[in-house]
C-alpha cells in the first residue's frame, strides 16, 4: 500500500497538496516533516523535525509560527463535521439528532491526530512554495 500511495502521489510533486498529503517539506518536497508517518502512533504523531533533512529549511520559521495552524485545524474540523453530517443524512436519514451529535463528536476526536498533522502542513504551505533548486543548494 505504501508503494502504491507513493506512485499515486508522485504525479502531484511540486503541488502544495503533495507536501500536505505526503508529509513533505513545503520547500523541497523531499524531506519529511513529521518524524513518524502514522498519525495513530499516539506517542509520536505530533513530533516534527526542526529542519528539513534535505534542504535545511527551518519549519518553525519563528516562535509561535504554528499557533496559526489552529485556524486551519478549526476549518478542517468544521469540514469533517459537515461531511459526517451529510453522510449520516444520506445513509441513515431517519436518525434522531443525538446520533448526529455522537457521530460528529466521535469523528472529531478520532480524526484529531490527522487534523493536527494536516493543519500544520497546510499552514506551512500558505507561506512557502515548491523551490526544487533549493534541494541542490544544501
Ligand atoms: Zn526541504
Amino acid at each position: 500500500m505504501g508503494y502504491k500511495m507513493n506512485v499515486m502521489f508522485a504525479s502531484l510533486k511540486g503541488k502544495r497538496i503533495y507536501s500536505i498529503l505526503n508529509n513533505k517539506c513545503p520547500v523541497c518536497h523531499e524531506g519529511e516533516f513529521y518524524e513518524v508517518r502514522n498519525p495513530y502512533d499516539l506517542k509520536n504523531f505530533s513530533k516534527n523535525y526542526e529542519r528539513c533533512s534535505v534542504c535545511n529549511h527551518k519549519f518553525e520559521m519563528e516562535t509561535g509560527f504554528f499557533y496559526g495552524a489552529m485556524y486551519v485545524s478549526y476549518a478542517l474540523s468544521v469540514a469533517f463535521s459537515v461531511s459526517i453530517f451529510v453522510a449520516i443524512g444520506v445513509l441513515f436519514p431517519q436518525s434522531p439528532y443525538y446520533v448526529y451529535l455522537i457521530a460528529i463528536l466521535t469523528g472529531i476526536v478520532v480524526l484529531m491526530p490527522v487534523t493536527y498533522r494536516l493543519s500544520r502542513l497546510v499552514w506551512m504551505n500558505f507561506f512557502y512554495h515548491y523551490e526544487p533548486q533549493k534541494t541542490a543548494a544544501k
